[in-house]
């Protein structure tokens, strides 16, 4: 597949059908296996012919928390995917200068792609409760679809009273994905803690928590020790968020 301004996929050539682009939309803070199964659920369950992960560039929501740079989130985000040839890691929002918001991203996309290509919006469904109080929602309902993935035992009822109260029509399809009970902070709270992520994140996320010291992680001990990734708690780097 052809990539289209930058690191986005070509997609909408063939003017006689319909593209179905997915965008993982999240903070990524690390990427998990909950996050990639997530995607793979959706590009099966709505036939998609894409998915491209997009770590928020300086999260609209987040101003008063400590995330990990859009750099590394990135990095993680690109190893994670590089295996899958139908994902696709992209820096759109993390090279974006300013407070990146949802509504802004998927107008700069409107520009960029043909009319025949949809685009569906995945994330969790806790973000997806407070969708419609982002900055032009409108424009969110308008230019995308919805897709909330929620963890077994998620009670829906909160994001579907929001959705149904709202002004504004949006298309909401959720999706029940049992990996999701893994989460970014379990990890951030593992690494603390010395503890490995094999089957967490794929390998080479955890090699370069390690080798980037994130999340209180010492590179030095990287693969020392049994069922740890050597990591001593509350020593490394200090500029991810704990
Ligand atoms: P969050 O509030 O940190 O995450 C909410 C929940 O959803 C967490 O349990 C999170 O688990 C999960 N989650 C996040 N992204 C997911 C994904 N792609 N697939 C499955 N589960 C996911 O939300 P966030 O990650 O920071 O933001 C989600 C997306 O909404 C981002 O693209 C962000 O830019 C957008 N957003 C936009 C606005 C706005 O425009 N005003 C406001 C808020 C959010 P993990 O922690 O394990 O990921």
């Amino acid at each position: 597949m052809a990539i289209l301004r930058g690191d986005l996929p070509d997609l909408g050539k063939d003017r006689d059908r319909t593209y179905r682009l997915g965008i993982m939309g999240g903070t990524f803070d690390p990427i998990h296996n909950g996050h990639l199964v997530c995607a793979e659920c959706a590009f099966d369950a709505l036939g998609l012919d894409m998915v491209v992960f997009m770590p928020a560039g300086s999260p609209a929501f987040k101003q008063d928390k400590r995330v990990s740079s859009g750099e590394d989130r990135y990095a993680m985000t690109l190893l994670a995917t590089s295996d899958n040839p139908h994902f696709i890691a992209s820096r759109f929002e993390v090279d974006r200068a300013g407070v990146t918001y949802t509504a802004d991203t998927l107008q700069l996309l409107r520009k960029i792609y043909p009319d025949n290509v949809d685009f569906y919006f995945i994330t969790g469904a806790d973000a997806i409760a407070e969708v419609v109080a982002w900055r032009d929602a409108d424009k969110v309902a308008e230019l995308a679809h919805l897709v909330g993935a929620t963890r077994p035992g998620y009670d829906l009822a909160h994001a579907e009273t929001a959705i149904e109260r709202s002004p504004y029509k949006f298309d909401v399809t959720y999706l029940e994905v049992p990996a999701l009970a893994i989460s970014s902070s379990y990890l951030r709270g593992r690494v603390r803690e010395g503890k490995s992520l094999r089957y967490l994140t794929p390998d080479p996320v955890t090699g370069y928590i390690h080798k980037h010291q994130l999340y209180g992680a010492r590179a030095s001990r990287y693969g020392a020790g049994e069922g740890s990734f050597g990591v001593l708690a509350g020593e490394g780097r200090t500029d991810g968020q704990a």
